[in-house]
């Protein structure tokens, strides 16, 4: 099994990662506030986007690095680390000088110039399924990285565009087994970017940990109706809390259940 340590937080050793926090980081108090609360209910990494890859350029870009600087701030008040995205080439060595993961978003999956300038920098990286890529694109993109001898690499599965219309993105979760299979890369689910409802989250969270995903990323705000961006597919604190009881149960139950069988035959013995 491979597994990436980032500081004192190891992903994909069997234990499930979550990460969670707003879409867009919106200011500084509330991110704060997002980073304790996430926190408490069982998540390991802050998310937050400071450099936002919007459909229209009306809309919402971010906050750049003043972002940045919350984001870091918010993640060392509650003992969390920090992953973003980075868009721009030319921004790589700001963004990883604030986070300790680099996100490479479902749009730029592919940018291959931008792949290649990340994997030098060598720094820890979570890269996004395209969201018109294969499985095998997807792992093919993942190699930029690891050609320039950078290990550290999560691969997030998000959601492919189908003809399906009642979710924002068909969220392919056969892509979990298949790389478990093909690569030793941890891999999360992103069940927000993945469905685009916040009421079909948790089944679809608890999928993913059924299918073996090393955990999950989840967009949490205080008020998802007044949320700058994704409103719609965002928990609230008690919708989040509640998610992390029910999968944390579920992945208890099922390591349980690889070792019961077992067990219960020498006690039926
Ligand atoms: C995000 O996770 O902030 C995001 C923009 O997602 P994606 O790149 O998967 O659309
Ligand atoms: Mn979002």
């Amino acid at each position: 099994m491979g597994s990436i340590t980032i500081r004192n937080h190891t992903i994909g050793d069997g234990s499930l990662t979550i990460i969670a926090g707003p879409c867009s980081i919106e200011n500084r108090e509330q991110l704060l506030e997002i980073a304790h609360s996430v926190k408490e209910s069982g998540a390991a990494i802050l998310r937050g986007g400071a450099f936002k890859p919007r459909t229209s350029p009306y809309s919402f870009q971010g906050l750049g690095e003043e972002g940045l600087q919350y984001m870091k701030e918010a993640g060392q008040a509650a003992g969390l680390l920090t992953v973003t995205e980075v868009m721009d080439s030319s921004d790589i060595d700001l963004v990883a000088s604030y986070a300790d993961i680099l996100q490479i978003g479902s749009r730029n999956m592919d940018n291959f110039s931008l792949l290649k300038k990340v994997g030098q920098k060598g720094h820890p990286v979570m890269l996004k399924r395209g969201y018109m890529s294969t499985i095998e694109e997807f792992l093919l993109a993942a190699e930029y990285f690891l050609k320039e001898g950078d290990n550290n690499v999560i691969l997030c599965e998000r959601g492919i565009r189908t003809f399906e219309k009642f979710t924002r993105n068909t969220l392919d979760l056969s892509a979990v087994p298949i790389i478990k299979k093909m690569s030793n890369l941890p891999v999360i689910v992103d069940p927000s970017h993945g469905t685009g409802r916040a009421d079909i989250v948790l089944p679809m969270s608890k999928a993913a940990v059924a299918a073996g995903a090393d955990g999950l990323m989840i967009e949490v705000h205080p008020n998802p109706k007044k949320a700058i961006s994704d409103g719609q597919q965002t928990l609230d604190y008690n919708a989040f809390r509640e998610l992390m009881q029910e999968i944390t149960e579920l992945h208890a139950f099922l390591n349980h259940r690889l070792t019961a069988p077992q067990a219960v035959k020498f006690k039926v013995l």
